[in-house]
């Protein structure tokens, strides 16, 4: 854990294994965000279902969350997905959805949204973790091991 305090260049993402691990409604919520037709395709899916999906960068096959991916190559790129009357975090969040999670700092994020940078990094760097918004640490390569639930 870096000691840093992160600033409005401190790139940021949705670090989604920490979420899992610490928010046991994730998947609940993320369901939540599904558009209409997939909410209808994955009432029969079980949480936590994983399909292959392959990497665009790099042609490796991962075996990935099925809403989550979902989620994030259709429903997350509606233009009614993000609307301006959406919270300041909750706009982050999907913008992270909407953009693959490409980390972006407080400043890149203040282009996007028109809010101001200060209000977005108190926002996601404060001392509880919403949505698994946490600073993008790309000097740790993440560990690449599954649990095995
Ligand atoms: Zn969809």
């Amino acid at each position: 854990m870096s000691l840093l305090k992160p600033t409005t260049k401190t790139p940021f993402h949705i670090d989604f294994d920490w979420w899992k691990k610490n928010e046991r409604d994730w998947h609940v919520f993320l369901r939540s965000l599904l558009c209409a037709e997939h909410q209808e395709a994955f009432t029969e899916v079980e949480e936590g279902g994983m399909i292959d999906w392959i990497d665009p960068k790099t042609a490796e096959v991962k075996a990935v969350d099925g809403i989550q991916h979902t989620l994030m190559s259709h429903c997350a790129l509606l233009p009614e997905f993000s609307d301006s009357h959406t919270a300041m975090v909750e706009a982050v969040f999907r913008v992270f959805l909407a953009n693959g999670n490409v980390p972006m700092s407080a400043d890149d994020l203040s282009k996007r949204l028109e809010r101001p940078a200060d209000i977005i990094l108190r926002t996601i760097s404060g001392p509880r973790v919403y949505r698994g918004l946490r600073p993008y640490q790309a000097n740790v390569p993440s560990p690449d091991k599954e649990d095995e639930a």
